[in-house]
């Protein structure tokens, strides 16, 4: 049912992919399938990064806020998630003001052998006491190539060529 993307090692094989210190069971799962609600705007910013993962087109529409949701359709999105490799999540702080509440992320992804990063800061609006995705800033961010020989970035403690090259 969910198509996981990456091989983890062993012992983080049911690690949630938004790395969090619990399984995506606990974690991202639930929030999903609607089982639970994203008590947080980080939270809905990590089940978003979750249901990428696994290509869950559907709950990412659903996640964005009301006056976003026309200019997206779950074909854009599936091709989006299709084409990036997400590897690893990074949430640099999360913070509101008497509007809205923020997270700065990084998400780590693979374009071939290169390690990019999505770096961005999201806003999230509560609509109906449901957090939703507004819209984010993004920030410049380096690509880095990786030697076959390199650790994965992944954080799997392997080589490249051993894990994602
Ligand atoms: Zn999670
Ligand atoms: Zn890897």
């Amino acid at each position: 049912m969910y198509n996981r993307q990456y091989d983890f090692i062993s012992n983080k094989a049911t690690m949630c992919y938004c790395n969090n210190l619990s399984t995506f069971d606990e974690c991202c799962k639930p929030v999903i399938t609607g089982l639970r609600q994203a008590s947080s705007a980080e939270q809905l910013m990590r089940s978003r990064f979750s249901a990428y993962c696994t290509k869950d087109a559907e709950y990412i529409l659903n996640t964005y806020a009301s006056s976003q949701r026309a200019m997206h359709t779950t074909s854009d999105i599936l091709q989006f998630a299709n084409e990036v490799n997400f590897i690893k999540l990074d949430i640099i702080h999360a913070y509101s003001d008497s509007e809205y509440d923020y997270v700065e992320f990084k998400a780590h992804y693979l374009a071939g052998d290169k390690h990019c990063q999505l770096h961005e800061q999201s806003r999230f609006i509560l609509e109906n006491e449901k957090w939703k995705y507004l819209d984010g800033d993004l920030f410049e961010s380096p690509e880095v190539k990786i030697g076959r020989n390199d650790i994965c970035p992944c954080n799997s403690g392997k080589k490249f060529k051993k894990c994602h090259g």
